[in-house]
């Protein structure tokens, strides 16, 4: 009976072998929820650099240079944990199923996206990206009470192309900064 079996089996792996030749073919599957490489979806990806602050690997940068910020994944150092994936607001990176992630050539090691800065209007400096600044603003509006949502988005002309030292400035000018009333001695 055993026998029997036995050549059922040899004859079945005549016609359908039993094997893959993986890695010289493709694998045979992809297990469901593997960690892949995970990558930007340029489509939704706003610059806003949520990931890169929780990347505890520091596998993802954010340069900011001139006019532009590129913000980079750097493969060799991350450690597939999840974690950009599951904090980008945008949904804007995933871990894929790609697990070949042998190179010899380094510029593969690196991807990048690039996006154009919004400078503040009073010191030049770098505020964020426009895409990630829309975003901000359309998030605010969509949850202000429709009562207040004029007076809002008064106040966000003001604001929205300030940085956060050239706001605070502002906010002082125009008596509304809290800390006016509560800090002692504090004068800029
Ligand atoms: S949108 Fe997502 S992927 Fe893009 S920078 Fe922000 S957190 Fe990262
Ligand atoms: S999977 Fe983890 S280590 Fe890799 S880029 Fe995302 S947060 Fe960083």
């Amino acid at each position: 009976m055993v026998k029997i079996t036995a050549i059922k089996e040899v004859l079945k792996a005549l016609f359908k072998p039993a094997t893959t030749k993986y890695p010289h073919g493709p694998p045979s599957h992809v297990p469901e929820g593997l960690r892949g490489l995970p990558q930007f979806k340029d489509d939704n990806c706003i610059g806003c650099g949520a990931c890169a602050e929780c990347c505890s690997a520091n596998a993802i940068s954010i340069t900011d240079t001139g006019d532009t910020r590129t913000l980079s994944i750097f493969y060799p150092r991350c450690i597939f944990c999840g974690r950009c994936e599951d904090i980008c607001p945008e949904d804007g990176i995933a871990l894929s199923e790609e697990f070949e992630l042998a190179t010899s050539d380094k510029k593969e090691a690196e991807v990048s996206i690039k996006f154009t800065l919004v400078k503040c209007q009073e010191c030049s400096s770098a505020i964020s990206t426009k895409e990630h600044l829309t975003k901000i603003k359309e998030r605010i509006m969509k949850n202000i009470d429709p009562v207040i949502a004029d007076a809002v988005a008064e106040d966000l002309a003001k604001y929205e192309n300030l940085c956060v030292e050239c706001r605070r400035k502002l906010s002082y000018q125009l008596n509304t900064h809290t800390q006016k009333y509560y800090t002692r001695g504090w004068e800029k």
